[in-house]
């Protein structure tokens, strides 16, 4: 009764994925936790967890699902997996959310791209994992939500439920078993935003800005990166308009409020050039209006 479990754990590693128990009908590791460890074994020279023995090796797999129906994980970071996790729609979600596959579609389109063929599974609760090679000499961690709504992706420090694992409301299944192509220049783009835009998104600390004008930096990037599709636009002309006033007076550089609001644009899935045509003309519409006015 445990042959499915067994085959589905000795595909993945046959195809080079590193694997680990999940407890049976469930999705959490079925291996103990650091507060639980007895320093035996797989831990007599400290505790490891799951990430560290998940393992390609047959007879390694053959012992432990020899000793219960466990469901199968793969360890995305060993294994040089990528994987975009769609899921679908929760019931809190507001009305008209779109779910993980609508969100890869939008994305796709607004990078002038196609969603990507690859090795793809359906998930337990009908979403879609779409795994992807991660790229040489980089190393990416677990996202969520920065792709998209509903759009997450695990590497590094993350783990994907195998096919062939069963959860009490279903069981995931390849419905595309193509290998997995290398993760899209584009997407990887889109994961690893460009580090001075980061640096500015996360701490404004522009040199000549007043705190309120720091404060509003931060306010105003925040409010964009975080607009839904349907206001971002309106969002970003109206962040520039508020920024701009600082400008004239010297609390913020101009170059810091375009490169700020740029990065926050794309991070809420506008086109760059979408970003910069807005921000340009809201910001030079605010700086002809506010010129010499107090702040
Ligand atoms: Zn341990």
């Amino acid at each position: 009764m445990n042959t499915r479990l067994i085959t589905a754990a000795l595909d993945a590693a046959e195809r080079g994925w590193h694997v680990f128990p999940l407890r049976p009908r469930d999705k959490r590791p079925a291996l103990h936790g650091e507060t639980a460890c007895t320093g035996t074994g797989d831990c007599a020279a400290g505790h490891r967890k799951w990430e560290q023995r998940a393992t390609t090796a047959p007879d390694r797999i053959r012992k432990a699902w020899s000793a219960g129906a466990f469901n199968v994980g793969i360890a995305t970071g060993p294994s040089g997996l990528v994987v975009v996790d769609l899921d679908p729609v929760k019931a809190k979600d507001p009305k008209g959310t779109p779910d993980g596959v609508t969100s890869l579609q939008a994305l796709c389109e607004r990078a002038g791209q196609t969603v990507p063929a690859t090795y793809r599974t359906r998930t337990a609760s009908g979403g879609h994992h779409l795994y992807f090679t991660a790229p040489d000499g980089v190393r990416l961690g677990n996202s969520a939500g920065k792709l998209g709504t509903h759009i997450d992706t695990r590497a590094h420090g993350g783990y994907v439920v195998a096919a062939g694992s069963t959860l009490p409301n279903g069981t995931y299944e390849v419905v595309d078993p193509t290998e997995p192509v290398p993760l899209p220049e584009w997407l990887y783009a889109s994961l690893t935003p460009r580090q001075v835009s980061r640096g500015l998104t996360v701490t404004p600390a522009p040199v000549r800005a007043s705190r309120y004008a720091a404060a509003a930096l931060r306010a105003e990037t925040a409010a964009v990166a975080g607009a839904g599709e349907g206001v971002r636009n309106w969002t970003l002309v109206r962040a520039a308009r508020a920024l701009g006033r600082f400008i004239p007076s010297g609390d913020l550089a101009r170059h810091e409020v375009e490169q700020a609001l740029n990065s926050a644009g794309l991070r809420a899935g506008l086109r760059e050039n979408e970003c910069r045509a807005a921000v340009t003309s809201a910001l030079n519409w605010s700086i002809a209006n506010n010129h010499g006015r107090p702040a």
